[in-house]
């Protein structure tokens, strides 16, 4: 059928325009927000008509302020019928909003509802600002003082700048749906919605995605800090007895859909904005003590921090739009190849280069390398994100250390005496033969079991007290103890060591000795029998009376 202007002029005389109300939901909860306000005409024959059928008719007939009009009346009466007046957001046409009337017709329908004004939203295309900016900022600003929000609406389309956006204080903005609809297919769509919402956090304003179908749009809105959204996923528009039900109803969480393969964890912070979370690593990106940077998919320098533009040479400027391979060209060839399978989404680390020094004294660098592929919100790579740490010291220090074990090891190979080598957690790394000899250990043994097996259960505490305050004081051990012998007896042994430090002061080693002190022991004993003998004769009557215990000693 043809519509006429007679057929929309009768429809709004008979009040057969009526609102329907599509839900408005906050993305992070699933919570209701609020509801659009979409015009219904009620047909007849032809049950609802859609709004493009009508509008534009209603518009150049001046029909459309009976036509909003009524509908806010009944759309007020509706929500303030309910125990909390929901939020609702109304369209408004360019012609209207360009006309003062608007601001008093609103107060007086709100005054005869008793609909609170600052819980209404009104909704423009930026057709509204074009031809008279001044008027519609008036307009603008007297129903701020109402209490009215102001909504961009279908953002994206048509006369879309940045300066409409400027113009009128705007407090939320709309993703047109012809985006969200393609933004899980189409790269472009997809970088326009992540810049709109961008957009939106950098100017403080809130973004409302229009036309979400599926959870998958969702998800990805989500991932990108859109704040609320609407479209079937959420509810269909409905009339207004379905509003107390849709108002109960629990509120609708999404399950973030994975944008990259499964292995790759995306952190996703609920409460920080982009805006913030940018902020917050652009500062911890810049301080870091480990050289950062980004290619992208053409290998082009992103980004870099200062720690990495140091390692390389050059200043950050001078990296910007350039790929390493101009910038490091002799050190290329050596990563090109994780660095080309990163890109292909593989996950690399521990990849240690080394990289000639600068001057012909200086020392080769070493440096261990990380490549993490990035997937956009689709889990297509965008390029890879390289992490590069200096390990020159870490370096240097083992090869001293495994130069000093070298060293140790001869000595111990020669020496009469039991050595031993213990790390800084006090684990077995290596012992002369004559401990081996002494305690009937097998190397095996020593290195599964430590040197605790040899200790006997009465003297087991003791060693094990001894050991573990030097290992955390970093003092001398020095220690006495009964360790079983190769024969299966017990003898007396001395176990005395030393730490090793490395460059920056921790412990690295702990070298030692163990003697058997057995006969030593023994011989002590014996005089502190016979000293204790003398001391009991001394005080029997009839005994030697006063006699220093040395000089009896030597008598005896
Ligand atoms: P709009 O303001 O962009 O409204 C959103 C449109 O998207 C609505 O179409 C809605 O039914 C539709 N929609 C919502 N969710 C989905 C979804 O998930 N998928 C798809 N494909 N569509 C979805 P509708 O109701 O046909 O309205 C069309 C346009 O007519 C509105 O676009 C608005 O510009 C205009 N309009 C509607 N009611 C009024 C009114 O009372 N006054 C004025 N001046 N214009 C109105
Ligand atoms: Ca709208
Ligand atoms: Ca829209």
């Amino acid at each position: 059928m043809v519509i006429e202007l007679a057929d929309v002029q009768s429809a709004i005389e008979n009040e057969a325009v009526i609102p329907y109300f599509q839900p408005l939901v906050e993305l992070r909860s699933g919570q209701l927000y609020g509801f659009e306000i979409l015009a219904r005409w009620q047909h007849a024959d032809l049950g609802p008509i859609l709004p493009p059928n009508f509008i534009a008719i209603a518009e150049q007939s001046g029909l459309i302020w009976q036509m909003t009009w009524q509908l806010l009346r009944r759309a007020f009466n509706a929500a303030t019928q309910l125990p909390c007046p929901p939020r609702l957001a109304i369209n408004i046409s360019p012609i209207q909003f360009r006309d003062q009337a608007l601001v008093s017709a609103l107060q007086a329908v709100a005054k005869e509802t008793q609909y609170p004004l600052d819980r209404l939203t009104i909704e423009i295309t930026e057709s509204a600002i074009l031809e008279n900016v001044d008027i519609a900022h008036e307009v603008a600003c007297e129903l701020r003082a109402l209490g009215c929000r102001l909504a961009l609406d279908d953002f994206g389309t048509g006369f879309s700048s940045l300066a409409h956006l400027q113009a009128l204080p705007f407090d939320e903005l709309k993703v047109d749906r012809s985006f969200v609809r393609t933004m899980t297919t189409s790269r472009e769509s997809r970088k326009i919605v992540a810049a709109v919402v961008g957009l939106g956090h950098s100017l403080g304003i809130r973004t409302i995605a229009e036309g979400v179908e599926t959870e998958q749009q969702a998800g990805m809105l989500l991932r990108l800090g859109c704040d609320l959204c609407q479209g079937w996923f959420y509810g269909h528009p409905s009339s207004a007895e379905a509003l107390s039900d849709i108002i109960s109803a629990s509120p609708r969480e999404i399950r973030l859909h994975p944008a990259a393969p499964s292995n790759h964890v995306i952190p996703v912070c609920l409460e920080a904005m982009p805006s913030q979370q940018g902020s917050q690593l652009h500062a911890i990106y810049d301080g870091a003590p480990v050289g950062l940077c980004f290619l992208d998919r053409d290998l082009r320098y992103v980004s870099i921090n200062r720690r990495l533009a140091e390692m390389n040479g050059a200043p950050i400027e001078a990296h910007l739009g350039k790929t390493p391979r101009e910038m490091v060209p002799k050190l290329f060839p050596k990563f090109a190849p994780y660095l080309y399978r990163a890109m292909q989404g593989q996950q690399i680390s521990g990849l240690e280069i080394e990289r000639p020094a600068a001057t012909s004294e200086g020392d080769p660098m070493a440096i261990l390398v990380s490549y993490q592929p990035a997937f956009d919100e689709a889990g297509e790579i965008i390029g890879v994100s390289v992490a590069c740490v200096d390990i020159t010291e870490r370096k240097r220090a083992e090869r001293v250390l495994r130069e000093s074990d070298e060293r140790y090891r001869s000595i111990m190979e020669t020496s009469p005496v039991a050595l031993w080598v213990l790390d800084h957690q006090g684990n077995f790394i290596d012992a002369s033969s004559p401990w081996y000899e002494m305690t009937g250990q097998t190397r095996e043994e020593c290195e599964q079991k430590g040197f605790m097996e040899v200790v006997h259960p009465d003297d087991q505490e003791r060693y094990w007290d001894v050991l573990t305050e030097s290992l955390r004081s970093g003092n001398l051990v020095d220690v006495e103890f009964r360790a079983v012998d190769a024969e299966g007896g017990w003898r007396w042994m001395r176990v005395r060591g030393a730490p090793r430090y490395g460059p920056s002061g921790e412990v690295v080693r702990w070298y030692g000795m163990a003697e058997d002190i057995n006969e030593r022991r023994r011989e002590i004993e014996s005089w502190r029998q016979l000293l204790s003998e003398m001391e009991m004769c001394r005080k029997q009557p009839g005994s030697f009376g006063y006699c220093h215990p040395e000089i009896v000693i030597h008598i005896v």
